[in-house]
């Protein structure tokens, strides 16, 4: 019998399949959402961990204000052909983590701007929870850097920072593919 995540996973991915022509970032969030959602109930005290660790976050973002409403700067399609759908997990543990990575992909602005301490990749913009000050991280090296570009150390938890903002600050969009 295969794992539960695994089975849920198919369920996912057959559901994806089923929907594609009509799927947006909106309705694929949805989607996703919900998936979390059912991975949280799962009473399997490793399943649990992994919840904790790579998707929990995804649940808090799911609550902010204007966060279906980023601009995408990723191709919709090829998230969901070749990181869902093309996608054969072995482990109970992948689907997790690729939801994760999806997750990222479509909730967190990626700029234009360099990463000034490894150079090999853009940044994402992100805040603190309700604030209006951006800060620049690296996904490969993890780097943060304020708006002015100096390099900080954050404490506190940051958040994938609202287009809104990231227009209003007239942040250019990463041409950088994932
Ligand atoms: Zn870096």
């Amino acid at each position: 019998m295969s794992h539960i995540v695994l089975e849920k996973w198919n369920e996912l991915q057959l559901k994806i399949e089923q929907q594609r022509d009509e799927l947006n970032r909106e309705s694929l969030l949805i989607i996703l959402f919900d998936w979390i959602r059912g991975i949280k109930k799962i009473k399997d005290s490793k399943v649990q961990n992994l919840y904790h660790e790579y998707l929990a976050y995804f649940e808090e973002v799911s609550d902010l204000d204007g966060i279906l409403n980023i601009k995408p700067w990723y191709s919709l399609q090829e998230l969901i052909e070749y990181d869902i759908l093309k996608s054969t997990e072995l482990s109970f543990e992948r689907p997790i983590v690729k939801v994760r990575d999806v997750l990222w992909e479509l909730l967190v602005f990626k700029s234009d701007k360099e990463c000034p301490c490894c150079g090999d990749d853009n940044l994402r913009a992100m805040t603190y929870k309700g604030q209006k000050e951006l800060f620049f991280c690296c996904d490969i090296c993890g780097c943060i850097v304020d708006e002015d570009g100096g390099r900080k150390e954050v404490d506190d938890k940051l958040y994938p920072a609202p287009f809104e903002l990231v227009e209003l600050k007239k942040i250019g969009v990463s041409s950088i593919d994932n």
